[in-house]
């Protein structure tokens, strides 16, 4: 996902300067098309599932921009994918941050401005979902809702405290957000918002700030604009940073997620399970509470649904469990009986690409050819929710 987005968000980049800045773009836009100009004017950029742009540009036309992608572009389910093909694709600071990191839940809220630019720009604001997201309970687990409902709220208090002492512009935009955290104490509250959710549900959480993308139609998308703006793309080509075959670049941005092989990295096993049901209509994600697991059920177009997902210390890339199968299927029959006519489209297995704290890195390192190389990974389970944050952040340290 980084790679094919990285490369997107440079070529756009360039091509924003070399037709003019663009009225519409805002402040914090300009300045990092101006950096990037700065740098393009002077060295190629060269990437590894990442970016390339290998001769100097002259004033108004950038060279060639490289991305080396393992695998296939549009890869079938039989062959082993890119991970970002199995997520569901949910941009939920909020849900994530009462298992996570503040770090994470202010990529995300940056990200989440940024998608939506994004995907105009890429004329594809459809595949934005910004209806926010639910997070429910069974009748008996309420104890696990009221849990994360305490766990968010004295995380949110604690984040805000300390903003306030710090006393930073930022603060009334996060503020607005936590404000938006809503309890829904009765049933009709969440009839208005689902309709098609079970009368087993009475009571719930709904974060409108929350989003989820269409993540297959826009990474197809990403390829098709990448390659408009001049971006060239190689499949089936695996390649290491300090390969022969990319020394004459200048600048390597290695975004392999999985396929970094060190001491300290390593993949978390992920499964979800695709259907297709024609008789229920979901707006937003719906997280399920569960002692074990974080279901969640998301809508895609056509009808169809992501149910996910386990989360399994194991690199083990085979087929999905039938226990794994039986639990997020009885997720799923819960939140609506008329889900037991849906069509198993498919069920996935994946691996997280993470280290060992489960936080995300941007590392500045040196290729045996003397080139810089910019590595961003371990994305983790939230690779859709900061991906765009930290793209911004890694083109800023690329060409300080
Ligand atoms: C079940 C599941 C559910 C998820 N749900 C969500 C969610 O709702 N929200 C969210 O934000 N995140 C979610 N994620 C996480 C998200 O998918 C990842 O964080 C994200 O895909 C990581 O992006 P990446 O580009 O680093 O890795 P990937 O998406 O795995 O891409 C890495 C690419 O590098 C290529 N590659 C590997 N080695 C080489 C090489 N040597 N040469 C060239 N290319 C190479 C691979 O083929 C692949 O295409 C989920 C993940 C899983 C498994």
């Amino acid at each position: 996902m980084v790679g094919r987005l990285l490369a997107w968000r440079l070529a756009s980049g360039i091509e924003q300067l070399d037709t003019g800045i663009d009225s519409k773009l805002d402040t914090d836009v300009i300045s990092d098309i101006d950096t990037l100009n700065h740098i393009a004017l002077e060295k190629g950029t060269n990437s590894d599932n990442g970016i390339t742009n290998n001769s100097p540009i002259n004033g108004s036309t950038i060279s060639q921009i490289s991305v080396f992608e393992k695998g296939q572009l549009a890869p079938t389910e039989k062959c082993e994918r890119a991970a970002a093909f199995t997520a569901a694709a949910m941009i939920s600071p909020l849900s994530e941050l009462v298992a996570s990191e503040m770090d994470i839940y202010q990529l995300g809220l940056q990200s989440l401005n940024l998608w939506p630019n994004w995907l105009e720009e890429m004329g594809i604001p459809q595949h934005f979902h910004p209806q926010g997201s639910l997070v429910l309970a069974h009748p008996n687990d309420l104890a696990e809702l009221q849990q994360f409902k305490r766990d968010l709220s004295f995380k949110l208090n604690e984040h805000n405290a300390s903003n306030k002492q710090a006393n930073t512009h930022a603060d009334t935009h996060v503020d607005s957000r936590t404000a938006a955290l809503q309890v829904l104490n009765e049933r009709q509250q969440l009839e208005n918002l689902e309709p098609a959710i079970s009368q087993h549900f009475q009571t719930g959480l709904y974060l409108p700030s929350e989003a989820h993308i269409d993540h297959n139609e826009v990474l197809a998308e990403l390829i098709l604009n990448a390659t408009r703006l001049g971006v060239n793309f190689t499949e089936n080509c695996a390649l290491e940073p300090d390969n022969e075959a990319l020394k004459d670049y200048d600048l390597i941005f290695d975004c392999r997620g999985t396929g970094l092989k060190e001491a300290g990295f390593r993949g978390v096993r992920g499964e979800v399970i695709r259907i297709e049901c024609k008789e229920v209509t979901l707006k937003r994600p719906i997280r399920i509470m569960h002692p074990r697991y974080k279901l969640y059920i998301v809508p895609k177009p056509n009808h169809q649904f992501v149910i996910g997902a386990t989360e399994i210390e194991s690199e083990d890339r085979s087929k999905i469990s039938l226990r794994s199968s039986m639990e997020l299927m009885s997720a799923l029959y819960a939140v609506n009986p008329a889900f037991a006519e849906a069509r198993i489209i498919s069920q996935e297995t994946n691996l997280r690409p993470a280290y060992m704290n489960n936080l995300p890195r941007i590392d500045r390192l040196q290729s045996i050819h003397n080139k810089p190389i910019i590595r961003i990974n371990g994305l983790y389970r939230h690779g859709y929710l900061i991906g765009p944050a930290m793209i911004e952040q890694a083109i800023q340290q690329a060409f300080l």
